[in-house]
């Protein structure tokens, strides 16, 4: 995955910061008008980067939103950030095949790469795409 090259097309900044209130909700926040992302640093390095991945959804799919705390009022904006995020990693998955797998494991996949359980059917989704499965 190039996200770096796409961060630096794009002109984003990405800054890590350290939450000081332990119940805070938020591991990612981007400003489209600065094109700036923060991102916890006190994540894994691959948490950080599906966080960055998904802010990068945010940005590409122009959402003028900028406090990803889990609600109801964004959860379509959510959604698609979560979406790029998914298939950034399900392409870099699939890289590590010569050919295209009769079979993914989306739990290993989503395991592997940190991705929360409750995106199973959205990735189980972007592999079929991915895959041009029939059915
Ligand atoms: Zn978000």
């Amino acid at each position: 995955m190039e996200y770096n090259a796409l961060i630096k097309e794009l002109g984003v900044e990405v800054i890590l910061f350290y939450p000081t209130n332990p119940e805070s909700q938020t591991d990612g926040i981007y400003f489209p008008d600065d094109k700036i992302i923060f991102v916890n640093g006190m994540l894994a390095e691959i948490e950080r980067e599906n966080i960055i991945l998904h802010e990068l959804g945010h940005l590409i799919s122009g959402h003028y939103r900028y406090d990803c705390q889990p609600d109801m009022i964004h959860v379509g904006e959510e959604n698609q950030a979560d979406r790029y995020m998914v298939k950034s990693r399900a392409e870099q998955y699939l890289e590590s095949f010569d050919d295209k797998p009769d079979y993914v494991d989306i739990h290993g996949f989503l395991t592997l790469f940190h991705i929360k359980p409750s995106l199973y059917d959205m990735a189980d989704s972007v592999f079929r795409q991915l895959l041009n499965y029939s059915n």
